[in-house]
């Protein structure tokens, strides 16, 4: 997919358009009412309570951050402006897979993605939007599962985090933390306990590929004594850590 940046005439609604950060050119002047999309494709949803479920996933273009385990870089530029009503239809093309996941890159930087998950969810879909907790989920529709990421200290990027969105998260949202090493474990658990996480909904520890290992992760977890679910991601079990599109 091609760029779609024009940087003159910016909605003034969207968070991302108030920033001059040159990491959301792709997205700045997009059209009103239109998004910019990375891919649209059906496969497992791997990395919350729903993996294993067969899933939509919409993957808008951009993002702030730059964790530096990131495995979707390709979505930092790569894009094209769609309509709402395009990508809305685009969806339901898909015909009757009842979940759709908004991602990215950061799919909350461009807001149009609001109005489009309320459509889906008026059109009977599941909606998970998978966003780094970098950004406010204020306004997002209350159908909407937010699975909402922790930056820890090992991304790179744990400074960016808006910690108002553990304030919010309710029984079906989920939070996920990906653990890069001892330090990043117990970082996370004493941001579990201070938000009484596992009282309020599923949270999740993901082992930072290469740098943490399986029976490593799930020996903390259990040594912790938290209700912490140890998660993998399942796509990249299935289809190896470099395929796209699934
Ligand atoms: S928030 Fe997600 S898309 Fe953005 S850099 Fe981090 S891992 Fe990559």
């Amino acid at each position: 997919m091609t760029i779609s940046a024009k940087a003159e005439n910016p909605t003034p609604t969207s968070p991302a358009q108030a920033s001059p950060n040159p990491r959301l050119t792709p997205i700045l002047g997009r059209s009103a009412g239109s998004l910019v999309v990375h891919e649209i494709y059906r496969s497992l949803q791997g990395e919350s309570t729903f993996a294993g479920w067969p899933c939509v996933f919409v993957r808008l273009t951009a993002c702030q951050l730059r964790c530096n385990y990131c495995d979707t870089v390709h979505a930092f530029n790569q894009g094209k402006e769609m309509t709402a009503e395009a990508l809305f239809a685009a969806v339901m093309a898909f015909g009757e897979t009842p979940m759709v996941e908004l991602t990215g890159g950061e799919p909350l930087l461009q807001a149009e993605v609001h109005p489009l998950m309320s459509r889906l969810c008026d059109a009977g879909k599941r909606v998970l939007i998978e966003t780094s907790g970098a950004i406010s989920t204020l306004g997002t529709d209350p159908r909407v599962h937010v699975i909402l990421d922790v930056k820890t200290p090992g991304s790179g990027e744990a400074d960016a985090m808006d910690w108002s969105n553990l304030e919010r998260v309710r029984a079906i949202d989920e939070v996920k933390f990906v653990i890069c090493d001892k330090a990043d474990f117990d970082w996370s658990i004493e941001v579990v306990d201070r938000y009484d996480l596992t009282a309020r909904c599923p949270v999740h520890f993901s082992p930072c590929h290469g740098r943490v290992g399986l029976e490593e992760l799930a020996e903390w977890i259990l040594d912790s004594g938290r209700n912490i679910r140890f998660q993998i991601q399942l796509h990249k079990v299935i289809w190896g850590s470099d395929r796209r599109g699934v």
